[in-house]
């Protein structure tokens, strides 16, 4: 029991100590709440494994709220690719919510601080007003219009509502304290005239709510018990309790944690979306992005972004995980749930000079020796393969057991071959190597013995179906992007390559979009939905890694 309580984290202490006091009658509420401004990120799993994950954990239930405040950023593509990603972590909302449904209630409720001489309008500019707030070191100047009276503030507050005003021309500000030392309680702005067309309300308003008025009203509308988020609305708090406060209504328990820092990328809807409006990437699901459909694209599995989330763990201070972290987790997922296939990147032709002309034999192969429920499947193998280029070295190295001219290697499944002819063009490339089998060894033993150092993968020439692969790598070249001067100057050059002419073991062709594979020696990889029936494309996940992470380095 002790251990138990020990291990519980600072959020679920809280929970515990409200429901033997009963502060919310032993329920939970939490939302997540998304703006529709961008499309999720791994950030976004963190909070979204927290908000969800604290509802299931005590019976409870979370909603997922579209903040949709700001009608210039929002739009309704986001919404829907919010929900399918939400899905997709494998969560299951109880209610789902818009901020813009309540804004009659926001409106009602304003109207209520005026009558109470808690908010006011004021006619200062935007600029006048952040230049009247003071600093950390200096109070802040009262406005003028701090003083109107509430049926003037009333009047001007229906007008505005109205459309009478011009945007920027005034704001609804709350009456608190300008000399406060958080400068948040510096009479905060409330309502901004925008006349812009909202994706759910359309022309209703042209006044909108700001955050920090609009955000505790939601919670408090929906009964949300506990509204979590990241730390830097701890500063928020102040200003979400006096809301609350002053309107006298159910007053729900903000409580912070830290964010997802990953290292080489940025966290950010905004930042992210420069990628994608600059063309840095194809689009908000480009596999190389941090978004979650980026990386459902790329082959990653809710589970492994799952798992990794409990290892991040929930704590009050921020720091920054590591990416690498994040792909051992999904090796170590891929690799219990992959099915193997062998497929060749950089090809290179070998004739095996004693197999038979036109025979091709079906041999067997285990489809993940993980799971013996995969079972297996048949692979063709004939006179002409193509094997990796980079498993051939004509003068090898010392440490290079690979295929080298009258060496003996083991094809995976199939035969010993030996080298005993390499074909050159005229520039002294290597185009083509002759070799010889020995039928003894179908399997991969010899029945005298006699061993072999390395194994190589390799694909039936005749048999083989072309793909286009797309090898990933970091999209920044350093680990902190965001504490760069311009994040968009340490972009990773090489994060794409694309190989046009690889060749695939045929029972690549029917394999789904996004079903996780393992390419023997090679790596994970999954379908790209771009793919046709007679253009294959596969994305490259993850590369395998310790023992043939050196080999698969030298055939990039
Ligand atoms: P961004 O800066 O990427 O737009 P945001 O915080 O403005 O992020 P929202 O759509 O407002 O994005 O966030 C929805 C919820 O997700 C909020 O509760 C926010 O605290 C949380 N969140 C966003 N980024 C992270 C992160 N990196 N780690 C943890 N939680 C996050
Ligand atoms: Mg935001």
């Amino acid at each position: 029991m002790t251990e138990q309580k020990i291990k519980r984290h600072f959020i679920q202490r809280i929970i515990d100590e409200d429901n033997l006091t009963g502060k919310f009658d032993n329920k939970v509420l939490t939302r997540f709440p998304p703006e529709p401004n961008g499309y999720l990120h791994i950030g976004h799993a963190k909070a979204i494994c927290v908000d969800f994950g604290i509802a299931e954990e005590y019976g409870g239930q979370c909603n997922l709220r579209f903040d949709d405040t700001n009608p210039t950023a929002e739009e309704e593509e986001y919404v829907n690719a919010i929900k399918e990603d939400v899905k997709w972590l494998g969560y299951h909302w109880d209610n789902l919510c818009f901020a813009s449904d309540y804004f009659q209630q926001m409106y009602d409720y304003a109207v209520q601080l005026i009558k109470q001489g808690d908010a006011y309008i004021c006619d200062l500019t935007a600029d006048e007003i952040r230049n009247t707030r003071g600093s950390l070191k200096e109070p802040g100047n009262e406005s003028p219009y701090r003083n109107r009276s509430d049926d003037k503030n009333l009047d001007l507050f229906n007008r505005m509502a109205k459309g009478e005003f011009p945007d920027g021309s005034r704001t609804l500000r709350a009456k608190i304290d300008m000399t406060h030392p958080n400068l948040n309680m510096r009479d905060p702005v409330m309502y901004r005239i925008m006349h812009a067309v909202h994706h759910n309300t359309g022309n209703t308003w042209c006044i909108y709510p700001m955050y920090d008025w609009a955000h505790g009203l939601e919670d408090s509308i929906e009964g949300i018990t506990h509204s979590l988020c990241s730390l830097e609305f701890e500063d928020h708090r102040p200003l979400y309790d006096w809301f609350l406060d002053r309107l006298d209504v159910f007053h729900p328990q903000q409580i912070e944690f830290a964010r997802l820092n990953l290292s080489y990328t940025v966290l950010s809807k905004r930042k992210l979306k420069k990628l994608v409006d600059g063309d840095v990437v194809n689009g908000w699901d480009d596999p190389r992005m941090p978004t979650l459909s980026g990386m459902r694209r790329r082959g990653f599995t809710p589970e492994s972004i799952r798992k990794f989330m409990d290892e991040v763990g929930v704590a009050k201070r921020d720091n920054v995980m590591e990416i690498t972290k994040l792909e051992s987790i999904l090796r170590h997922d891929l690799n219990k749930r992959s099915q193997r296939r062998m497929a060749v990147l950089n090809p290179l032709k070998v004739i095996i000079t004693n197999y038979p002309k036109g025979q091709i034999e079906e041999l067997k192969a285990v489809n993940n020796p993980e799971n013996d429920k995969a079972g297996t499947r048949q692979i063709p193998f004939s006179k002409e393969i193509y094997i990796e280029k980079d498993d051939f070295m004509e003068d090898p190295p010392k440490k290079f057991f690979r295929l080298a001219p009258g060496r003996e290697v083991r094809l995976r499944y199939a035969y010993f071959i030996q080298c005993t002819k390499v074909i050159k063009d005229d520039d002294g490339n290597v185009v083509e190597l002759h070799c010889t089998y020995d039928p003894e060894t179908k399997g991969g033993s010899a029945p005298d013995g006699r061993k072999v150092k390395a194994t190589l993968h390799w694909v039936s020439a005749e048999k083989a179906i072309h793909a286009e692969v797309r090898l990933y790598d970091r999209l920044f070249a350093k680990p902190k992007p965001d504490s760069e001067e311009n994040f968009l100057d340490v972009l990773n050059p090489d994060s794409l390559k694309i190989l046009e002419n690889c060749k695939c073991e045929p029972s690549l062709q029917n394999v789904g979009i996004g079903e996780q594979i393992q390419f023997e020696r090679l790596g994970y990889f999954c379908k790209d939905p771009d793919s046709s029936n007679d253009h294959l494309i596969f994305n490259r996940t993850v590369p395998l890694r310790d023992t043939w992470a050196k080999i698969e380095k030298q055939i990039n």
